[in-house]
């Protein structure tokens, strides 16, 4: 199971699931397949949920229902049991604890092995989702206050979490011990705010407090902040594609604002890659501060030298291949009268299947580029993730396939260059290189993926009909 997701929660602010509401959007770039938001008031525990975008899955009437001070949401992209309602989260439960909702972003590793334990011994799981060990496994604590709950319960699962918890009368934040999703606190009036980025914080005016530090549990009820440790060792292995790719250029991510590194990624490879050109242009959006930072270092001026359609989801996160090639054709269009006759550098962040780069740097060549220069602000992504962004197969992955110079001629590029790891590490100043996982470029991964083999109970899939909105 893979997730890419977003997470937002409030604690003790009026309208609370308008606030998630509009976070969601801010984080929806995190994942487009699922909304939900559980809110809670004095007497009840309210959930809507729905399929497609957060605009798809919310209404006035909706939100009108959810009353509250308090509320979680989350978005969401999977490869598996797309359309199963029962997976949309947040996932809710009435455990021996009370009420819990839960939103999680990341991917469990050894969550197969504990849903086959669980189902044993007599376990009745409602999705598919790996998330909802977690639920079990707090049901089944033997203790009783809270914290002590989660410590002993996220000892037990292994791989990426950030997770929000919405409880009777308290939220929590949780991250894994290696921190690979990012995760942080902000403050708005008398409440808490819980968020996968700052970008949402932003959006609803929050103040931005401080990171959920990787390995911390941080309870928050009517006393205010409680912090505690998940027992185990704190190894950092903070995900290095939430620069690269995943997150919001106008976010703080691990402490560091997301355009400035990819800002100087794209000078690193600048003086890797330099080359003659005309124009450095990127592929928008994703491209964007990388190509300003290669502009920058190499002198050659920015053009845009393409232009997006904003009313088309994010291309690769769609589930079929048939929609997928679609997107690319109308989600971008290059400007001839920039690109006639000129030496372009072509920016982008990363080359997955090269499927999509190859449709672009033709695109780009047919609209008049004499040459078309592709450079690629990350190494070449030879592994898949086993953390909780969505990359395909080794078999898919263009780089675990083929040497540089077969790339560059599969994608028709004249000259293609990806940024060194060595350069991407030291690019990104506050950190040391090890506090980082870089699994999906070198295979080397902080922790042993354990999800392997099939359920214990042999059993066909249970398809229920669900209604699309
Ligand atoms: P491809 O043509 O398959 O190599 O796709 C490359 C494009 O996919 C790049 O422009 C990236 O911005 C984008 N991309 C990279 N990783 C992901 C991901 N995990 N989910 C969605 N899009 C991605």
């Amino acid at each position: 199971m893979k997730e890419e997701c977003g997470v937002f929660g409030v604690f003790g602010c009026e309208d609370a699931a308008k606030l998630c509401y509009l976070g969601l959007y801010a984080l929806q770039h995190r994942g487009q397949e699922s909304a939900g938001i559980v809110s809670l008031d004095h007497h009840n525990f309210y959930v809507v949920k729905g399929m497609g975008l957060v605009s798809d899955a919310f209404n006035e009437t909706n939100l009108a229902y959810l009353k509250g001070a308090s509320a979680i949401g989350h978005v969401r992209y999977s490869t598996t049991g797309a359309n199963h309602p029962n997976n949309i989260q947040p996932l809710y439960s009435h455990t021996s604890k009370g009420n819990i909702a839960l939103s999680h972003n990341g991917n469990l590793t050894n969550a197969l092995d504990l849903q086959n334990k669980l189902r044993l011994e007599g376990a009745l799981f409602q999705s598919t989702v790996d998330s909802e060990v977690i639920l079990h496994l707090i049901s089944r604590s033997k203790e009783t206050q809270i914290i002590q709950v989660l410590q002993e319960t996220l000892k037990q699962i292994q791989g990426a979490f950030s997770l929000a918890f919405l409880g009777d009368s308290f939220l929590v934040a949780a991250r894994d011990t290696f921190g690979f999703r990012p995760l942080v606190i902000g403050k708005l009036d008398t409440g808490y705010i819980v968020t996968s980025e700052t970008c949402a914080l932003d959006l609803i005016g929050a103040t931005y407090v401080r990171e959920v530090e990787p390995g911390e549990i941080v309870l928050i009820d009517k006393n205010g902040l409680t912090s505690a440790r998940i027992p185990g060792p704190a190894k950092h292995a903070l995900c290095v594609f939430e620069y690269v790719y995943f997150s919001r250029p106008d976010s703080i991510v691990f402490g560091e604002s997301v355009h400035l590194v990819r800002k100087e990624f794209g000078k690193v490879l600048a003086k890797e890659y330099a080359i003659d050109a005309d124009l450095v242009m990127s592929i928008p959006d994703s491209g964007n501060s990388a190509a300003l930072g290669y502009s920058e270092e190499s002198g050659i001026p920015f053009e845009i030298g393409m232009t997006r359609n904003h009313y088309v989801g994010r291309t690769f996160i769609q589930p079929e291949q048939k929609i997928r090639d679609f997107g690319v054709k109308i989600k971008l269009n290059p400007i001839a009268s920039v690109l006639k006759g000129k030496r372009v550098v072509v920016v982008d962040d990363s080359l997955v299947r090269g499927t999509t780069s190859k449709q672009r740097v033709s695109a780009i060549r047919q609209a008049g580029a004499k040459e078309v220069h592709l450079r690629i602000s990350s190494p070449p992504i030879c592994f898949p993730c086993h953390f909780g962004i969505d990359t395909p197969k080794r078999e898919k992955l263009i780089a675990a396939q083929k040497e540089i110079e077969e790339i560059r001629r599969y994608v028709g590029a004249d000259s293609l260059g990806y940024l060194s790891l060595e350069g991407m590490l030291a690019a990104i100043k506050t950190h040391q290189p090890k506090e980082f996982c870089v699994g999906c470029f070198n295979g080397k991964y902080p922790l042993k993926v354990q999800n392997k083999g099939k359920f214990s109970v042999n059993s066909r899939k249970i398809k229920l009909y669900a209604e699309k909105n």
